[in-house]
């Protein structure tokens, strides 16, 4: 099987709650994703998606996937999509970096792979563990007092599996911790991620404040070393997510004992096959995941749902679906919330048919 064309489309993806609001005053109303097809020689076609979280989140912006694909995509046409290791090697030969841009190419072949075989990815990257996977809700930035009153209603969505967006002026950061922290109930989790936005004291300052609530704390520092000194000084449970895009990295925070779950993004790591790498080293290195990517919609929730289900249940934290957070469907098939937990599709690939009506226009193609 070779590789013939390479396409994009851009497509705007709302919100239920209109804004998305975390760290340092960063906010999206309109998420600009972009769903990839890698077409063969066979007439197949696999699809992908790429959704930075905006421009501010990671290195990455919604326009730089299109311009990486329209850069990248040349060195890929005739390639055999099937030999996905050596697919990204001639992708990281071609182009330096920008895992964001290789990360749709990527899950589009594992989309491929799972036709051509007729089996669901989820199997393809592993094993299926369970019938489904629990999910967490992000509670986008507001007062403590509104971010305390969303949790009922996600909780009557079937959410046990909260994300606080702190990471802003610390008294508040407190004060939100405390107030969504009482609305909990026994089996609930709470994790306060400050998405990079305190500085190190008052990381330190604000864990000490809420020293007695069960709360796991997130990326509280925008560098490494930072968030391995707030680690070192306060009690709670530690996850890493923005420094962590590598394995070398990774290798090192397991060394340091710098955090004890670790949050693995899709796009961050630069596709299924480079995070599939990075999940089965934290398995036998014992540490657990929470499973991602930085947004999207059911393109992006359907390749989600089938990494986080092919991992071993009890390394696996929490996951997203984030086709639920708007009212655009992209794609048929992909998976649904249930009761809080959503399961990866039977069917062959990603088991998602696009719907090419809501997709329009090509903006990328490369033949
Ligand atoms: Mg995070």
């Amino acid at each position: 099987m070779k590789i013939t064309r390479i396409f994009a489309h851009r497509v705007e993806l709302p919100l239920h709650e209109t804004t998305y609001k975390w760290s340092g005053g960063k906010s999206v109303t309109v998420f600009d994703s972009t769903v990839v097809g890698v077409e063969t020689d066979t007439g197949l076609v696999g699809y992908g998606e790429v959704c930075p979280l905006g421009p501010f989140y990671l290195p990455a912006y919604a326009d730089g996937v299109r311009a990486g694909l329209r850069e990248l995509g040349p060195h890929l046409i005739g390639e055999d999509p099937h030999q996905l290791t050596k697919l990204n090697r001639t992708m990281d030969a071609a182009l330096k970096g920008h895992p964001y841009v290789k990360s749709g190419i990527d899950i589009a072949c594992w989309d491929l792979l799972g036709h051509a075989t007729g089996l669901p990815v989820c199997e393809l990257l592993g094993g299926r563990y369970g019938a489904d996977v629990h999910l967490y809700r992000a509670i986008s930035q507001e007062s403590p007092e509104q971010m305390a009153a969303k949790v009922a209603g996600y909780r009557a969505e079937g959410y046990r599996r909260f994300q606080l967006k702190v990471g802003g002026n610390p008294d508040t950061d407190i004060a939100r911790i405390f107030a969504v922290a009482a609305q909990l109930q026994p089996g609930d989790r709470l994790v306060a991620d400050a998405n990079t936005g305190w500085v190190q004291h008052e990381a330190v300052r604000v864990a000490k404040a809420v020293r007695d609530v069960d709360v796991y704390i997130e990326q509280p520092c925008l560098t490494y070393e930072e968030c391995l000194a707030v680690r070192r000084q306060i009690p709670h449970p530690f996850v890493l997510d923005e420094n962590i895009d590598d394995l070398g990295i990774l290798l090192r925070a397991k060394a340091d004992l710098a955090m004890d779950v670790v949050n693995l993004k899709i796009s961050k790591l630069g596709g299924l096959t480079k995070i599939k790498q990075a999940r089965d080293l934290c398995v036998s290195m014992g540490i657990g995941m929470t499973l991602e990517d930085s947004w999207g919609g059911d393109i992006a929730t359907a390749a989600i749902a089938h990494l986080a289900q092919s991992t071993p249940t009890e390394f696996l934290f929490s996951t997203t679906d984030f086709n639920s957070y708007g009212p655009v469907s992209i794609a048929d098939g992909a998976p649904q919330r249930v009761n809080g937990r959503m399961a990866a599709s039977t069917a062959p690939g990603l088991g998602i048919i696009p719907k090419l009506d809501v997709l329009g226009k090509r903006v990328v193609v490369v033949e």
